[in-house]
């Protein structure tokens, strides 16, 4: 998997970052956490395929986080997409997305599947075969959902040699092994999964957290996380602020990534009273608190 960022900066743009969006590639799918204005362009500047998107997720409904959406979906649409798209969002998303294409009379190519939570809302959005999509909400001035992208784990690589030993025959009882049956062989032994499969291979996960204020749910959602995207909107000297607005300052997300055994930490969505330098300096006073911090910018990308 890797994640990209397509732009770091909150509330407003400025000439090197452009607003709040970030994709999530896992095998050629493309999962978008917001839609700022400007994604669209940002996506065609990373290579990241827009025909691949497979759903977008809108965390809450400030427009540093929405208004890109439209444009985004248009250009779907002319594209002649004929994919299924889900858009998933708090409620009052899908009010703003018919008054988007009412006012310009359009009728999708595609079949444009948009759910909406209500305040409050927990509970797994998402449930495909591989993986799954949790939402939580966070702490914010407006309602706003966090989200967990978790991939279901894999069974253990299967290991030939021990299944000759053990003179299991070719073919399909290989495979109900794979998938977690015990077998009985011809002689009527029993062999069961775990004696021809290795340690089963945890599936990684990727948390977002844009925006919120510190908070016990974020840490909740981030438990042992693989890799925690969190707004670092302020550093040190704009604490105060930070609480007024129900944002977070790099020290605050570090906190989190902490406290929830987070492998690492994505720190992104930063206030533009800052350019780059001055981010870089508030990510490394941010490290006594948590080591693995990867300062975002624009276009970024991160395997993980
Ligand atoms: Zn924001
Ligand atoms: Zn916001």
């Amino acid at each position: 998997m890797k994640i990209v960022l397509l732009g770091t900066s909150s509330a407003v743009p400025t000439l090197t970052r452009g607003l709040s969006s970030t994709a999530l590639v896992r095998e050629g799918d493309v999962f978008l956490f917001d839609c700022g204005e400007g994604t669209q362009l940002q996506l065609m500047r990373s290579g990241v395929k827009r025909s691949r998107i497979h759903s977008i997720f809108i965390g809450h409904l400030h427009g540093d986080h929405l208004y890109g959406i439209a444009g985004l979906l248009s250009t779907l649409h002319l594209d002649g997409r004929e994919a299924p798209l889900n858009v998933f969002g708090p409620e009052g998303l899908r009010v703003f997305l018919n008054a988007a294409f009412r006012t310009a009379d359009l009728q999708f190519t595609f079949n444009l599947n948009v759910r909406e939570f209500p305040r409050g809302y927990r509970g797994r959005v998402l449930d495909e075969e591989e993986f799954y999509v949790e939402a939580l909400p966070l702490d914010h001035s407006i309602f706003c959902l966090g989200w967990r992208f978790q991939e279901k784990d894999k069974p253990g690589v299967f290991n030939l040699d021990k299944a000759r030993e053990l003179g299991i025959p070719r073919g399909p009882l290989y495979g109900k092994l794979q998938h977690g049956e015990k077998i009985m062989l011809p002689d009527g032994r029993t062999i069961t999964p775990d004696m021809v499969l290795g340690m089963p291979r945890e599936g990684k996960s990727v948390v977002y957290c844009l925006d919120t204020q510190f908070s016990e749910r974020s840490i909740q959602l981030a438990d042992k996380c693989t890799a925690l995207v969190h707004e670092t909107t302020f550093g040190p000297d704009a604490i105060e602020l930070a609480r007024d607005r129900k944002h977070s300052t790099m020290a605050d997300a570090a906190r989190v990534a902490k406290e929830a055994g987070a492998a690492n930490l994505i720190a992104t969505h930063f206030s533009s009273r800052y350019d780059g330098r001055q981010i870089a300096q508030i990510g490394d006073e941010a490290r006594e608190v948590f080591e693995k911090i990867t300062v975002g910018r624009d276009l970024l990308e991160i395997e993980i």
